[in-house]
C-alpha cells in the first residue's frame, strides 16, 4: 500500500505489487551463449523457432518474430518442444516388447536392427506380388506400411520414401499429411 501511495503504480499491478524476489529474477534466455534459429518440427505449419544454448545446452527455446509463417507465435506443442531436447524423461534406448510379453526391456541397437532387417527380408519374401488376379503387373508387397511422424524432417523423409518404395512397398504415410 505505501508504495502504490509513494510510486507511480497507484493501482498496484505493477512494480508496487512486486516481491524483491521477483525483481531480482531474470529471463533464461538473458544467460544464452548463442541462439540458433530453427523450424518446429510437430507439424507441417513449420512456425520458426530461436533455440537458445548455454554451455552446449539447449534452455529455452522461444518463437522466431522474423518468421512470416508465425510472428513470433508457437503453439502449446511448440512451446513445449524444449523438453523435446531436455526432458529426462526422454526415452534414448531401444525399447522392445517381445511377442505375449507384458514388459518393456532395452535392446542394444545392433540386436535391434538385425532384428528389424530379418523382419524386412522375411516380411517382403512372403508377401511379395508380381501380379494381381488379373494378370496386370505390379511387383509390390502389401506386407510392409510406414507412418512416420511429424518430428521427421524433409531429408528423412526423402529418404524413408526412397527405401519403402525401392522395397516395393506403396503404403507411406506421414502423421503430418493425415
Ligand atoms: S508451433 Fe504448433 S502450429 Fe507451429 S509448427 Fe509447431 S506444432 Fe505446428
Amino acid at each position: 500500500m505505501l508504495r502504490q501511495v509513494r510510486g507511480r503504480d497507484r493501482l498496484g499491478r505493477g512494480a508496487a505489487a512486486q516481491s524483491a524476489h521477483t525483481r531480482a529474477l531474470t529471463p533464461r534466455t538473458e544467460t544464452a551463449d548463442r541462439v540458433v534459429d530453427s523450424v518446429c518440427p510437430f507439424c507441417a505449419v513449420g512456425c520458426g523457432q530461436k533455440v537458445y544454448v548455454e554451455d552446449g545446452r539447449v534452455t529455452q527455446i522461444e518463437g522466431d518474430p522474423a518468421s512470416p509463417v508465425s510472428r513470433g507465435r508457437l503453439c502449446p506443442k511448440g512451446s513445449a518442444s524444449t523438453q523435446l531436447v531436455t526432458s529426462d524423461r526422454r526415452v534414448t534406448t531401444v525399447r522392445y516388447r517381445r511377442p505375449h510379453g507384458t514388459e518393456w526391456e532395452d535392446l542394444d541397437l545392433d540386436t535391434a536392427m538385425d532384428m528389424i532387417a530379418d523382419r524386412v527380408v522375411a516380411t517382403r519374401r512372403r508377401h511379395w506380388e508380381w501380379e494381381d488376379d488379373q494378370g496386370r503387373r505390379t511387383r509390390r508387397t502389401l506386407g510392409i506400411a510406414s507412418l512416420g511422424g511429424a518430428t521427421l524432417d524433409n531429408e528423412e523423409n526423402y529418404l524413408m520414401k526412397k527405401l519403402y518404395t525401392a522395397m516395393g512397398a506403396i503404403q507411406i504415410e506421414n502423421q503430418a499429411r493425415i
